[in-house]
């Protein structure tokens, strides 16, 4: 047994998972291989979020049957939220699966691993950091979910919210430090609820102070906050301590009290104002993204216009928007009508991506002529790119090596979507935070 194969599908919280459980199996001397008919070890790690996230999932897994017939002592296992507390339906549907794993649930795999290669797994693996990270690396903090969002299946998969203490994550961050980490982003569902289950009650401010410490991490970011969380000392936190990002990921999901009733939201349009405005005041600089959800059951078209209103008011600076879809097991699909015709529903998400659109451009224009400070990450289609702490993606082009490093570049042209310009040989840093 020395091959793993580790397919990841759905949010970043799924690619820290693998990336996790990737570090455990190594660690028990596994390798990874591109392809899986070449592994003895195979991991799906599933998403359920949107049906067709989890059509994929079935799709892939079906084609692991036959791998699994003409290598029957290879371990096939389906990790992530696929998996709920009871596997019984899985079990029936795949009985090839030889391990079913709930999200972070790595032993019941190291086990199975473990007997197979006469390993004892909790001898040899230590604590699970990716081997060989990126210049830029997610961090999980908080696992589960406390809110009962009625359209969402998270809470009955990831199960109530389980913060990790701080000297934990402090640790973590410390050693993908040490492996060439520039910049980490904190995740949680509810990033922003951080520590409100620990003893001691630290809170995301908190965290962000010991974090700021630690030598070679360059930025902080942090995603998906809840606007019912975001409080003042938070907000303060980004605003004063130089290494978090002035980025901030807030869905509203919608822009009418009653949908956002309906969605068990817990806040209002005019709460959701209110916080942005507090924010800005705090960092006139801020970038802010959030979701959108359109034909949530029962949306009219005047409900609607106000979820576009909204966005039209705030000129966020992305906006991520999805169709409604009935997840089964959620309070939605047990008490809700999903009747809004898919036509409209794809009509709606249009007419949000066009406003957004609209607005990026021009948000977007007025960098041009300006300078910002990018971490260069990598390399795509010939061209070195990264990010501003507003994490707008910006290209350059240069001869030299650059990975890794921060870059001042100068804005030539903008599109809706990145930044082009060229790399500053006189550094000239007009604005550090990347915005006009
Ligand atoms: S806050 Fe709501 S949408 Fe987000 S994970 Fe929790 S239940 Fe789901």
């Amino acid at each position: 047994m020395n091959s793993y194969y580790l397919w990841t599908i759905g949010c970043q919280m799924n690619i820290a998972d693998s990336e996790r459980l990737g570090a455990a199996l190594e660690q028990m001397g596994i390798q990874q291989v591109e392809k899986a008919a070449d592994a003895d070890v195979i991991v799906l790690n599933s998403c359920v979020v949107r049906q067709g996230a989890e059509d994929k999932v079935a799709s892939n897994l079906a084609w692991m049957a036959p791998l699994k017939k003409k290598q029957p002592e290879r371990i096939v296992a389906l990790m992530g939220c696929m998996v709920g507390p009871n596997s019984d339906d899985l079990v029936r549907r795949f009985p090839y699966v030889d391990v079913f794993m709930r999200p972070q649930q790595f032993e019941p795999l190291l086990e199975m691993v473990g007997e197979r290669t006469g390993v004892d797994w909790e001898g040899c693996v230590g604590p699970l950091t990716p081997n060989r990270p990126d210049v830029t690396c997610h961090v999980p903090i908080i696992h589960g979910c406390d809110m009962m969002c009625t359209f969402c299946i998270i809470p009955y998969r990831r199960g109530r919210q389980v913060s990790r203490p701080v000297e934990d994550v402090a640790l973590e961050v410390e050693t993908l430090a040490s492996r060439g980490v520039k910049e980490v982003t904190l995740l949680g569902q509810t990033v922003d609820a951080y520590g409100h289950d620990l003893p001691d009650q630290p809170n995301l401010a908190d965290l962000f102070a010991r974090l700021n410490e630690i030598g070679g991490i360059e930025r902080i970011r942090f995603l998906t906050s809840h606007p019912k969380f975001m409080t003042q000392e938070i907000i303060q936190a980004v605003a004063d301590l130089p290494k978090v990002c002035e980025h901030i990921n807030l869905p509203v999901q919608a822009g009418d009290d009653e949908i956002l009733d309906e969605m068990r939201r817990q806040y209002s349009r005019a709460d959701y104002i209110d916080l942005v405005g507090r924010i800005r005041r705090a960092m006139p600089d801020v970038a802010l993204n959030t979701d959108i959800i359109v034909g949530f059951p029962g949306e009219t078209e005047e409900q609607f216009q106000q979820t576009l209103d909204l966005l039209a008011k705030l000129r966020l600076d992305k906006v991520h928007c999805a169709s409604y879809s009935t997840r089964p097991g959620t309070i939605a699909s047990r008490t809700m009508d999903d009747a809004v015709p898919e036509d409209e529903k794809t009509s709606r998400r249009q007419r949000v991506d066009s406003l957004q659109e609209q607005i990026q451009t021009e948000i977007n224009a007025k960098l041009v002529g300006s300078y910002v400070e990018i971490l260069v990450e990598g390399r795509k289609r010939g061209k070195w790119q990264g990010r501003t702490r507003s994490h707008k993606l910006v290209f350059f082009e240069d001869e030299a090596y650059h990975q890794g490093e921060m870059a001042t570049v100068k804005i030539e042209r903008s599109s809706p979507w990145s930044l082009q310009g060229s790399l500053a040989v006189e550094a000239k840093l007009l604005n550090p935070r990347g915005d006009d």
